[in-house]
């Protein structure tokens, strides 16, 4: 599948967990902003040191930073990927129609409290980037990553208080992308609710 897909949504709405499963079965490439912000925090690069300060406040970091970190990587891209987590603002679309066209952009709907729960109850993996729910994905073995043994943690940023911050700012920021995309006739409107392979398989069958 060489489709160029964006992933739309809301924190916690399954965007990683759905890339996740898009990159191991069908050969896409995922390339998530949260992911690679959050591995220049640990390796406390330039980029790292200014982006943690915003990511610990539930903020989205400076559009001229991500941008920057993005905007290669997106140039060097062949064949199929999906972009989780970028864009997420309207800036950041508009410098992403510049250097590609996007075919889909797969929007997964999720109330707030489901989204609430959803992460303050996600464990994430450092290694892999895979993601579980201490209920509805839970690992085989406590606190171990099922797909390369690493292990879990809670994202900093998955506290109740810094969820509630990030949803607002999904609100004012991101939300406008749905019309952006709308306009340009890709939009793809998902029901993130339900069994995650049923939604697996819903993205799957428009793509
Ligand atoms: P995520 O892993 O997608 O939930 O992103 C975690 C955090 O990284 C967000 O709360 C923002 O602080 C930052 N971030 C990720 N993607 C972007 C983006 N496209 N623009 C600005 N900040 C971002």
């Amino acid at each position: 599948m060489d489709a160029r897909i964006v992933l739309l949504g809301p924190p916690g709405s399954g965007k990683g967990t759905q890339a996740e499963r898009l990159e191991d079965e069908l050969g896409f490439v995922r390339l998530s902003t949260g992911d690679l912000l959050r591995e220049a925090v640990r390796k406390q690069t330039e980029l790292g040191k200014q982006a943690k300060e915003f990511m610990d406040k539930g903020q989205l970091v400076p559009n001229e930073l991500v941008i920057g970190l993005m905007k290669e990587r997106i140039d060097n891209m062949e064949g199929g990927y999906i972009l989780d987590g970028f864009p997420r603002t309207v800036e950041q679309a508009d410098v992403l129609e510049s250097i590609t066209s996007i075919d889909h952009a797969i929007n997964l709907d999720v109330d707030d409290e489901e989204l609430v729960s959803r992460l303050t109850k996600r464990r994430s993996c450092p290694e892999c980037n895979a993601v579980f729910h201490l209920l509805y994905k839970p690992p085989k073995t406590e606190g171990v990553c099922d797909r390369c043994n690493g292990e879990l943690y809670q994202r900093s940023d998955d506290t109740e208080e810094t969820v509630r911050n990030r949803l607002k700012v999904y609100r004012e920021s991101t939300f406008p992308l749905i019309e952006f995309y709308e306009k340009r006739g890709v939009l793809r409107n998902i029901d993130g609710i339900g069994d995650i392979d049923d939604i697996f398989q819903a993205i799957k069958a428009l793509l």
